[in-house]
């Protein structure tokens, strides 16, 4: 079964072509800048990897593409629409109303709209590439894979906020947290290097990119998550801010003259490893700053792990231990050094580096040292695979045929 797996932003939208019984990526890509003069489509698997200029002046125009991308051309991965079996959408907020990936009707749609209130960039997006779909594909079934639906399990009193109980009633103020589908594909894949079964487990799994976030899982399930409301709470990222004592906010907006969609900016875009830097949003570059000497860079690679250190004390005292510590995206998958100054000083809670093992690369692997008794394990993540694979057993299960 061929999956498209759809990623709409509000000015791009992402894809993947996969077949799920054989785990083959068949052709990915991205339009972006959708809607601007800038426009532009790049297709194709690594080194066949195109770039068309292309008009685009919304998320139909770039689905006709993608579509005519995917089935015509030096690019063509299938030979008509015919082969797109199902189409798996990423919708960043599904609030309280889904635990799961659904199949999608118009109901669920119609959640997904009253949603965006929550996620006004994202779900507005998440929508416009649903229509697309509907238009170019109107017998294609779709699936709705959220990131927030992986901790929908979270305790009340995870997941409060110390304000007024009415605000929670009135508006969902509460903590959904964000990158649910990748926390989820870490959590059973270091199950399975581990070799152990899931449901016997404490883990502690770190998405460290651009975005940041952390999640205490036990035994299967997700117990706490460090970001809230929306993705700007927790670690500090590459321009988000994360925790921050939110009397700043005010104090902000007062003293530099900024309305709330400024100090919104301020905290979503400028701040993190570029604010602090001034350099970059990048650790790459802060590393290299910071290893000529750049005194704000040193200071913005040590906010960093410290950030990340928190989290672990913190899910450790959540849990009542840890079993293991899953790594990935960017920075978690990459960053020797980054690794080792998170995990530095953390002996003491049975947590050891093997500083050899941790220079390694590529691929699925434990870091920790033999005698360790908390391994640490790096998966790649594959959110994609995920999604597909959501979708294709709803869309079997819809058709009631069996699975592989
Ligand atoms: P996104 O959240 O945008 O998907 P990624 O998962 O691609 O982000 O992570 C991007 C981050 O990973 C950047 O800060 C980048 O510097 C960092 N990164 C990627 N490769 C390396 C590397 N080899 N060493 C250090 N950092 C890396």
């Amino acid at each position: 079964m061929n999956v498209l797996v759809i990623n709409a932003g509000s000015s791009s939208l992402k894809y993947q072509l996969l077949n799920v019984e054989t785990q083959t990526l068949l052709a990915k890509g991205i339009c972006e800048r959708v809607g601007s003069e800038e426009a532009f489509h790049k297709h194709g698997l690594d080194k066949n990897e195109q770039v068309i200029d292309a008009k685009m002046a919304d998320h139909d125009d770039a689905m006709a593409l993608v579509l005519e991308a995917l089935t015509s051309g030096p690019t063509k991965a299938i030979d008509s629409l015919d082969e797109i079996d199902a189409v798996g959408h990423r919708i960043v907020q599904g609030g309280k109303y889904f635990d799961k990936s659904v199949l999608i009707d118009d109901e669920v749609i119609e959640r997904i709209g009253e949603l965006a209130e929550l996620a006004p960039l994202h779900n507005g997006a998440a929508l416009m590439g649903i229509h697309a779909c509907q238009k170019h594909m109107p017998d294609v079934p779709m699936v709705a894979v959220f990131d927030t639906s992986f901790f929908q399990t979270l305790p009340p009193k995870a997941y409060m906020y110390a304000i007024p109980y009415e605000l929670y009633e009135k508006y969902a103020i509460r903590k959904y947290g964000a990158h649910g589908t990748s926390h989820r594909y870490i959590s059973e894949r270091a199950a399975t290097v581990l070799d152990e079964p899931l449901d016997d487990l404490k883990l502690i799994t770190c998405h460290l990119g651009n975005g940041c976030s952390m999640s205490a899982i036990d035994h299967g399930v997700a117990v706490d998550t460090s970001m809230g409301l929306t993705p700007l709470d927790g670690l500090m990222m590459g321009t988000r801010c994360g925790a921050i004592d939110p009397a700043i906010v005010p104090f902000i907006m007062e003293h530099e003259n900024l309305n709330a969609q400024e100090v919104n900016d301020l905290m979503n875009k400028k701040s993190g490893l570029l604010g602090i830097s001034g350099i970059s949003n990048d650790l790459r570059s802060v590393r290299d700053a910071s290893e000529q000497g750049d005194e704000r860079a040193q200071l913005a690679y040590d906010m960093y792990s410290n950030s990340v250190k928190k989290y672990i004390g913190q899910y450790i005292a959540v849990m009542g231990g840890v079993d293991a510590i899953v790594l990935t995206a960017g920075v978690g998958e990459n960053c020797e050094k980054m690794r080792r100054m998170i995990f530095t000083g953390l002996q003491p809670l049975g947590i050891k580096l093997d500083l050899e093992k941790n220079k390694g690369r590529g691929g699925e692997r434990v870091i920790s040292t033999d005698d360790s008794a908390v391994q640490i394990v790096i998966i790649p993540t594959d959110e994609e695979y995920m999604i597909a694979r959501d979708t294709y057993e709803i869309v079997h299960e819809r058709i009631d045929e069996p699975l592989i």
